[in-house]
């Protein structure tokens, strides 16, 4: 097959053609700088504000509660450290999270711990998910923050916002959620889902890079992260990517817009992957085989690596992940999987595919047709597959 089938969105997108579409008149037309005074200057600040009202109807939330980064990372970073330092104000330095959030945020945490907070991460259940139970029994009076992801980023579960943003809100205490995997792909509405803080990322949704967003309810202060000029209300300074902000907007319209229609193809295109890969012996589906986002499959094959696994469909035109994009290249296992009980030789051989709307039926087939030839082949020359044969070693899965 010649023919590149990308089964790695989970990681980044192509843009739509809406986005680049929306970008092409800031180069060279809509140049001004949205604080200038003048002429120019104002019909910037007229594109902005426009694109901040259509992320706002997106999320359900006001445009001045929108403010504008250079991607998830950025509003992992400024969500977390804001609440922490509005809490520590208050003497309060507990801090509620989950074992397999993204590394933009457990790296916070693990900064923050240095600077004193305590920070309980969460056990997530073998299916990839925590309850609100769970979080409210975590709260305690001194809890400044809980933050949890919506959906996890590789093994795609989706977990029960609405209900740990109740309980949250119930013990006033500020809840975040790192969105980015969830906006543009399933329903996200802050009001309804009790969300206080969130981080959204275009490229995740087929925007540009290096823009993203966050969102902070109108009645909670947000500390300054980048200080400068007064743009973003005083919150992130520096001349506003207009472009970017343009790109990710029209993207995020034509995501939401299309939310269902994208959701049913994607989810009868994961399912056939998952029942097609599970006939490999001594595989397992990673993850609640329902509770996770429509584009996500996330399996282990024993006796593997996961990276050579990822070389080899490479070879055959398939590209895909061992999971998180930020720890390929070394060779821990996913801090995710590993969360969910797995031992380290399961975890270690891992494949996700994150499959976006221009996926196709055979796209499938063609790696269905191919995995299991690869997996073969790796357990033909693996010294552990050969003991688990033997049965010198016990089979896990
Ligand atoms: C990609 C991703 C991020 C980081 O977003 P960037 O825009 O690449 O900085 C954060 N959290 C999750 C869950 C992600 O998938």
């Amino acid at each position: 097959m010649e023919k590149i089938i990308y089964a790695d969105n989970a990681a980044t997108t192509a843009m739509s053609d809406a986005a680049i579409e929306a970008m092409g008149g800031y180069f060279k037309k809509i140049y001004g700088n949205p604080s200038s005074l003048h002429t120019v200057g104002q019909i910037a600040k007229e594109h902005l504000d426009a694109a901040r009202a259509k992320v706002a109807q997106c999320l359900n939330c006001e445009p001045n509660e929108i403010y504008f980064t250079s991607g998830g990372s950025e509003s992992d970073n400024q969500c977390i450290r804001s609440a922490a330092l509005q809490g520590a104000k208050k003497g309060k330095k507990h801090i509620i999270s989950t074992a397999f959030e993204h590394h933009a945020v457990l790296h916070t945490l693990k900064k923050l711990e240095k600077e004193g907070f305590e920070v309980t991460y969460l056990d997530v259940h073998g299916n990839g998910l925590i309850t609100a139970e769970e979080v409210k029994a975590a709260i305690r009076p001194d809890t400044a923050l809980v933050t949890v992801m919506y959906a996890n980023n590789e093994i795609g579960t989706i977990q029960p916002v609405r209900e740990i943003g109740k309980v949250c809100r119930e013990a006033g205490v500020p809840f975040h959620t790192d969105a980015v995997q969830a906006v543009g792909h399933i329903p996200v509405d802050v009001r309804a889902d009790n969300i206080d803080m969130l981080s959204l990322s275009a490229h995740k949704f087929h925007g540009p890079k290096g823009v993203g967003a966050l969102y902070c309810r109108r009645s909670l202060p947000l500390v300054t992260f980048i200080e400068g000029g007064a743009q973003e209300r005083g919150k992130r300074a520096g001349t506003e990517n207009l472009a970017g902000i343009a790109g990710m907007a029209a993207a995020l319209v034509e995501a939401c817009a299309n939310l269902n229609k994208n959701a049913a193809h994607l989810t009868a295109l994961r399912d056939k992957l998952i029942k097609g890969l599970l006939k490999i012996p001594h595989s397992r589906l990673n993850g609640d085989p329902k509770n996770r986002l429509p584009g996500n499959v996330n399996m282990c094959f024993e006796g593997i690596e996961g990276e050579s696994l990822l070389l080899l469909l490479d070879q055959k035109g398939i590209c895909a992940s061992s999971g998180s994009a930020c720890t390929s290249g070394s060779l821990d296992p996913s801090h995710v999987l590993l969360a969910l009980g797995l031992p380290h030789e399961v975890a270690h051989g891992s494949l996700r595919l994150s499959l976006s709307e221009t996926n196709t039926e055979e796209e499938a087939d063609y790696i269905i047709a191919e995995v299991p030839k690869v997996v073969e082949y790796l357990r033909s020359i693996s010294p552990v597959w050969e003991e688990l044969e033997k049965g010198i070693r016990k089979h896990l899965i």
